[in-house]
């Protein structure tokens, strides 16, 4: 097939987790269940919180549960130009604004209140530049795959920021460029991005490239019900040995695969082979899932 190009798109903020591992099998099995690409992309738009080598740790890691990506993997931090023509379009179209306002000066209001909409109200200090929301072409409903019918009231979206007044990007503005640049039919992605996406959408609009079709995925937390992330320092991955054979087949049961029980301790490239004929996204379910402990 397939017209059907998925990724997966990390941020080299610490190596790669359990829920990690669960959001790049399910957008590789989702892919590759349909004979379509699975892109790798390093989201390293905030190079502070990315300490070097993470993103060669985080390349071992998929290699070691045989997580093998199509094409040259595309590496935010190289991508300054494309995302500065980008944010000159949206000016030019009065769709982005600079905007002086610390977050401070805002911090009774639920959202940016868009006090630089006509223009900077300190224009001598570092700007941000912000996408004009309610300018902004929205469809911000939308159908997701596991999550149905999602609809966002495009007044208390407010006005998203495209560029940081330090001068990085932001997530919104990079991956809403490079999914179009990279041709993204499908977004496989952990529930906790589901409320960027009517940002997302509303970029696409206002520039006019395709809308991909998204399925998020089931949260996974911690055997303690604590979300796992870098932040709470979620134990990275295991490379060596058999490990990730172990890995995998609870990965599986984390996305509600049923694996085989034969399959248990298989090689990771025969429980891949297995997990690709069977895939079946209807048996996600919406509740988050807890991580099975280690075993002893
Ligand atoms: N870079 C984001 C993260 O690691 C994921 C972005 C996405 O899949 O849209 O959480």
């Amino acid at each position: 097939m397939s017209g059907y190009r998925g990724r997966f798109a990390p941020t080299p903020s610490g190596p790669l987790h359990f829920g990690s591992l669960v959001a790049a099998l399910a957008s590789f099995l989702d892919a590759r269940h349909v004979g379509g690409e699975w892109l790798l992309r390093i989201e390293d738009v905030d190079p502070p919180r990315c300490p070097p080598g993470t993103s060669d740790t985080i390349r071992r890691q998929l290699e070691a549960y045989g997580l093998s990506w199509d094409a040259a993997v595309m590496i935010q931090s190289e991508r300054d130009a494309p995302y500065q023509a980008v944010l000159a379009r949206l000016a030019e179209q009065r769709l982005a604004y600079p905007c002086s306002c610390s977050r401070k000066e805002w911090r009774d209001y639920p959202i940016y209140p868009g006090w630089c909409r006509s223009g900077p109200l300190r224009p001598e200090r570092a700007l941000a530049w912000r996408l004009r929301s309610e300018l902004a072409l929205r469809p911000v409903s939308w159908h997701d795959r596991l999550f149905g019918e999602q609809r966002y009231d495009p007044a208390a979206l407010g006005d998203v920021v495209l560029k940081r007044k330090e001068g990085l990007w932001s997530y919104q503005l990079a991956v809403v460029v490079d999914d179009a640049e990279q041709g993204i039919s499908d977004v496989v992605r952990g529930a906790d991005l589901l409320d960027n996406t009517p940002w997302q959408l509303q970029l696409q609009a206002a520039l006019g490239y395709p809308q991909p079709r998204y399925l998020h995925l089931p949260l996974i937390v911690a055997a303690n019900g604590q979300k796992l992330s870098k932040q709470n320092r979620a134990a990275a991955i295991p490379v060596g040995g058999d490990a990730p054979r172990d890995y995998l087949h609870r990965a599986l049961v984390a996305l509600d695969q049923a694996p085989p029980r034969e399959l248990t301790g298989a090689s990771v490239t025969d429980q891949l082979a297995a997990a690709i004929a069977a895939w079946d996204p209807a048996r996600l379910h919406r509740e988050a899932k807890r991580q099975a402990p280690d075993p002893a």
